[in-house]
């Protein structure tokens, strides 16, 4: 074989081998990324989901998809406990409608209050 046929090989070859590693560190970027907001996290700061291990939600994604799911498990309820819930829903609802969460001193409580009411 002639020398310039074995470096368009060798070309090919690594073009090849480039193509075949991309996608491994694409999927190796997703891995730590949340499928949920886009941001990036170590791989101890997300939650990978059971039958689909490539996807996985940072901890604050997680605690409102859980807030989310919830929700619309309580709205099929009829207990008291799920009407309570319901009512802290509507009142963290209005406070964010209102901006209030944002306010300086008001914001930090409403806040903390709000990750730690059902
Ligand atoms: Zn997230």
């Amino acid at each position: 074989m002639r020398p310039e046929i074995l470096a368009k090989s060798a070309t090919a070859i690594r073009k090849q081998t480039l193509a075949m590693t991309i996608p491994a560190t694409e999927t190796q970027e997703s891995s730590s990324r949340c499928w949920c907001c886009g941001q990036t996290y170590s791989d101890d700061e997300l939650v990978h989901l059971g039958s689909r291990p490539e996807a996985a939600v940072c901890f604050g994604c997680a605690r409102f998809l859980n807030q989310r799911a919830r929700r619309a498990q309580d709205e099929h309820s009829t207990t008291i406990v799920a009407r309570m819930r319901g009512m802290v829903d509507q009142g963290r609802d209005f406070v964010v409608e209102h901006g209030w969460h944002r306010l300086p001193v008001l914001g930090s409580t409403l806040r903390w209050l709000g990750d730690h009411l059902p």
